[in-house]
């Protein structure tokens, strides 16, 4: 444990950067009666963390929030980090990095150079450097960036590993449930890199826990996940890996049409490659009677809408 003086530093920096970067917290719980069968037996809500900000995509400012305070005490004014070439989570770093005036790396999975995507061409703008690095030296290097061995010779450079799931991302989203008003008997969200799932597990939250896998990783997210908590809290929590559609960022048409459909209904706009599939896993889970009747049923929207605009 850090001396509490450093622990208060730390959230002042944070308190600051919220404030900044106007992150509207915390974020909005809302009630969700869908006509789904077997729905209206249950309490259901969604809490909005697409709502945080407008830019700053919802798990991914949870789990960077003290990351970045972090740099901010340390006068830390570099960072590099990885993703694929829409991914979430550089899009949230580089906005808060041109915010914040830090200088980002990105290195990404896979060459782009001749047809950026949506997310690229945005953090170009934001002055992010770009590295476009082939599969095998992007799986060499994020292992080293999540085992927190990836060397780089400039000084005043953080490394932040693939999605910003370390173990500094678990308080951050901590402070979801922090923000409840209410208990709940099970909570659903998304799972990519297990960083958001670890952060509501390592808060032992009353409820039971249920990951949807957004890509085919049975063992392998349950791990990544393991790895993150440290040994600790290993109760109350699950991921489910028939929800997956076929892979990370595979949506056939009925997925698209369910999220139409969803967005039509409730007003609450989904994307086919996170929040679609908690969403699709959770109606066929009500279905078939997965939940017992009356329970209370917490739905967690990570955001994730830039990441759904078309390639152009
Ligand atoms: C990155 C992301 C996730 C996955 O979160 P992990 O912490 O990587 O498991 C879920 N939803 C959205 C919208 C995301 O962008």
């Amino acid at each position: 444990m850090p001396p509490s003086s450093d622990a208060n530093s730390l959230n002042t920096a944070a308190d600051t950067l919220t404030a900044r970067l106007e992150i509207q917290s915390p974020s909005p719980l809302q009630l969700f009666q869908p006509d789904w069968p077997g729905a209206s037996e249950l309490q259901i809500w969604v809490k909005r963390d697409d709502l945080l900000h407008p830019i700053i995509s919802g798990n991914k400012w949870r789990k960077l929030k003290y990351a970045l305070a972090q740099l901010q005490v340390e006068n830390i004014d570099k960072v590099i980090s990885f993703g694929g070439g829409f991914s979430n989570h550089l899009h949230a770093l580089g906005y808060c990095c041109q915010r914040l005036g830090i200088a980002l790396e990105a290195r990404i999975r896979g060459d782009y150079s001749k047809h950026p995507s949506p997310m690229i061409d945005d953090l170009i703008r934001w002055g992010t450097t770009i590295k476009y690095l082939n599969k095998r030296s992007y799986k060499e290097q994020t292992e080293l960036a999540a085992a927190n061995a990836l060397t780089t010779d400039e000084t005043h450079t953080r490394v932040i590993p693939e999605g910003g799931s370390q173990q500094q991302a678990l308080p951050g989203v901590a402070e979801i449930l922090s923000e409840l008003p209410r208990d709940f008997d099970h909570i659903l969200l998304p799972v990519g890199s297990g960083g958001t799932l670890a952060g509501l597990v390592s808060a032992s939250p009353g409820a039971k826990l249920h990951g949807i896998a957004v890509l085919k990783g049975q063992d392998y997210l349950e791990q990544l996940v393991k790895n993150l908590l440290d040994g600790a809290n290993q109760n109350h929590w699950q991921i489910l890996h028939d929800y997956h559609g076929g892979g990370y960022g595979k949506a056939d048409k009925n997925l698209q049409a369910f999220c139409h459909e969803v967005e039509e209904n409730s007003a609450i706009p989904l994307e086919p490659v996170y929040s679609g599939k908690l969403f699709c896993a959770a109606r066929q889970l009500m279905e078939k009677g997965y939940f017992n009747a009356g329970s209370k049923i917490l739905l967690l929207h990570t955001g994730g809408l830039q990441g759904a605009r078309a390639s152009g």
